[in-house]
């Protein structure tokens, strides 16, 4: 097998003088911006202020709204199916309860409408690919709960609204914040192995824009180890899990208007099945793969905002979709990863963001858009390191945490970090990483109220949908603290199987089942001429490119 090749020269050469200004910066902490030097740097360089990225709504509930454009391309699409093509009179699951989306938020979900009577085995989780490939599996740094005595809910509340631009639901940020404490005693008591000292003391790390140490970490792959858990717990409870079997459309009454279950599509043998279900729980996740802005992302395969898509076809109201949360340290080499996240733990362990000169030019906890925003500047300025593939980053100076915290620090503490990069050829303990933005995060989504039903735009629940986690927005504003995520599908999932419980011990019958919603929604995409082959949800993102497709054949 070949050596991995490390750095190739034109790069390796400039990493000299990050050694050589190391020590001097070691003795240095960069001074935090003003909130007015801040927003005059995300004004100048953020992509959610770029012209010409975004345009108003044309269709639907939210009608007039603006929206990044790749956004409102899904929003404004044909279904997937042809509703004609669809048997609705055929019903292949019956259910109490349907859960869209196998993440964090799906089995919390499950496993909360278990703990408050539904019956196992009238719960269908349905998901993309496998049941856990998802985003909550891929989160490195941690999550966040107030529960140091010089720390409390209301300080959490304030770091959110104010990472947020002060354009959170507050509702929802005090059921986030309040609920922390307990969610961490949950997960432990499941068997998640949070970070802890010989003493059993839970270890805590600072995460930006937070005024305290309340990030609970599992090494830097806390997504995993949380939904190692939650799956097997879901598993052990014996709840039909559909893996393959993507969610394509909503159901709904057509007398009531209420949601009565989806139409599902198996990735590997093309069939579709029609569920009926009392109450349908949206936990599909971000958007990562339609790159908004054209970024790279750290997001899975299948993060293409299914959930929020069919959710607006039956009318949910939408928020925040303007923004969208760029992660300052994206992989920009070596390419075979690039967009992939270096957790923010990194920078929270003391790694200073330095430029081709060797300077650092932002202090490195300051809030993520603030900090991809000076990365963007200093690289559209001329001080950042262009790749051999004309990407361009900055370094992040991770082996001075070794400095800071003792030889072995960054083995112990980044172990997946670590060896993601030496399979490259790159040991992070002796060298820099270049780093740029990448698309991280749906910062909005479904509206939803703190029972996680999903509102319309006058502000009344759908009903008997629910949502909860990366696919609702209201919760982080326009920007996410770190570790506030894994937060919130804990929080918002419990929430959801809560809620979903009690629903559906107040229906005595089963509703029924149309495709009714579709019909307005679809005589507005005549009226407005969106090409008929534009069709959503898009499922899996296409990356073969327009040579490929023009020579690929149609078999099926
Ligand atoms: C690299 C990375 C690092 C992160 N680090 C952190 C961190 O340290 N701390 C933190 O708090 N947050 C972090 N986050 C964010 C956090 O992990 C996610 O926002 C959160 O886990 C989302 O959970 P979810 O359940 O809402 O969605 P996901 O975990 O993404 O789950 C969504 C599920 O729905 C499925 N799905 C999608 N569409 C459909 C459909 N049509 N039908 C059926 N199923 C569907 C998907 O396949 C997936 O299984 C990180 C995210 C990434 C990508």
């Amino acid at each position: 097998m070949a050596e991995p090749m490390g750095y190739p020269p034109e790069i390796k050469k400039h990493i000299k003088i990050v050694e050589e200004t190391r020590p001097e910066r070691l003795k240095q902490v960069y001074r935090r911006l003003t909130l007015e030097e801040r927003e005059k740097l995300l004004k100048a360089w953020h992509p959610d202020y770029k012209p010409g990225t975004k345009r108003p709504l044309r269709v639907g509930p939210c009608k007039g709204t603006i929206v990044y454009n790749e956004i409102a391309n899904l929003l404004e699409a044909w279904p997937a199916i042809d509703p004609k093509d669809i048997d609705l009179s055929k019903i292949d699951y019956d259910v109490d309860v349907l859960i869209i989306g196998g993440g964090g938020a799906g089995a919390s979900a499950t496993l909360w409408a278990i703990y408050n009577g539904v019956p196992p085995d009238s719960i269908l989780l349905v998901t993309k690919l496998r049941f856990g490939d998802a985003n909550t599996v891929k989160a490195q740094g941690g999550i966040q709960a107030a529960d140091r005595p010089e720390d409390s809910p209301i300080l959490h509340y304030l770091d959110t609204i104010g990472g947020g631009h002060f354009a959170n639901k507050p509702e929802l940020v005090k059921a986030l914040v309040c609920d922390a404490v307990f969610i961490i005693k949950w997960l432990e008591d499941l068997g998640v192995m949070f970070d802890k000292t010989d003493e059993g003391v839970m270890i805590e790390y600072p995460g930006g824009g937070a005024c305290r140490k309340r990030l609970h970490c599992a090494k830097d792959y806390t997504g995993l180890e949380i939904m190692r858990v939650l799956k097997d717990e879901v598993l052990n409870r014996g709840v039909n899990v559909l893996e393959f079997t993507p969610a394509v459309e909503l159901l709904t009454d057509p007398e009531t208007g209420s949601v009565s279950g989806a139409v599902l599509w198996n990735i590997e043998t093309q069939e579709y099945y029609v569920v009926r279900s009392k109450v349908t729980i949206l936990t599909t996740g971000g958007f990562g793969r339609i790159h908004i802005a054209g970024f790279p992302t750290t997001n899975h395969y299948g993060a293409t905002m299914d959930g929020v898509v069919m959710a607006y076809r039956v009318g949910a109201n939408i928020r925040d979709l303007d923004t969208a949360q760029f992660h300052p340290t994206g992989v920009a080499w070596p390419e075979a990863i690039r967009g992939e996240l270096i957790t923010e733990k990194v920078r929270g362990m003391g790694a200073q963001l330095v430029n081709i000169h060797g300077e650092q030019f932002i202090y490195q906890l300051e809030p993520r858009d603030v900090v991809a925003s000076a990365i963007i500047a200093e690289c559209a300025n001329g001080r950042g390191i262009v790749t051999p593939t004309g990407a361009a980053g900055v370094w992040l100076d991770i082996p001075m945490i070794e400095e800071i915290h003792g030889s072995g620090t960054i083995k112990r503490n980044l172990p997946a970090m670590y060896r993601q990069f030496i399979r490259h050829g790159i040991d992070i303990s002796e060298e820099p990483v270049l780093t740029y933005p990448t698309l991280h995060y749906q910062n909005g989504g479904i509206e939803i109220d703190p029972y996680t039903r999903v509102l319309n735009p006058s502000k009344e629940p759908i009903p008997n949908l629910l949502a909860a986690g990366e696919v609702t927005g209201g919760v982080h504003g326009r920007n996410r603290l770190m570790g506030n995520s894994l937060l919130d599908v804990t929080v918002f999932g419990r929430r959801a199987g809560t809620t979903a419980a009690k629903l559906v011990k107040q229906m005595s019958t089963k509703p029924k089942l149309s495709f009714k919603h579709l019909e307005r929604f679809m005589s507005e995409l005549e009226r407005i001429g969106v090409p008929r082959t534009r069709r959503a949800p898009i499922i899996l993102p296409d990356y073969r490119g327009e040579r490929v497709l023009l020579r690929s054949l149609r078999i099926l």
